[in-house]
């Protein structure tokens, strides 16, 4: 497993609309349930070659639903 680094990513339920784009964007970090909900893989740690994907995932999610925590 590559090292992993202080970035951590949550997907906020109330806010999650399921459009999916996070996933298509980093399919490492995020999973979707049954109703086509984002959900962080795991603790939500971001290995470090995921950084870049996390914020963008972030940036693309229309109902502001991804946080990116910096630990
Ligand atoms: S892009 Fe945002 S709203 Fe869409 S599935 Fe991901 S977290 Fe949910």
């Amino acid at each position: 497993m590559p090292p992993a680094t202080k970035l951590r990513i949550r997907v906020d339920q109330k806010k999650c609309q399921g459009h999916n784009r996070c996933h298509q964007i980093a399919p490492s970090l995020f999973e979707l349930d049954e109703f086509g909900n984002a959900h962080e893989i795991g603790d939500g740690r971001v290995p470090a070659a995921m950084e870049e994907k996390a914020w963008l995932a972030k940036a693309n999610c229309p109902e502001l639903a991804v946080d990116v925590i910096e630990d």
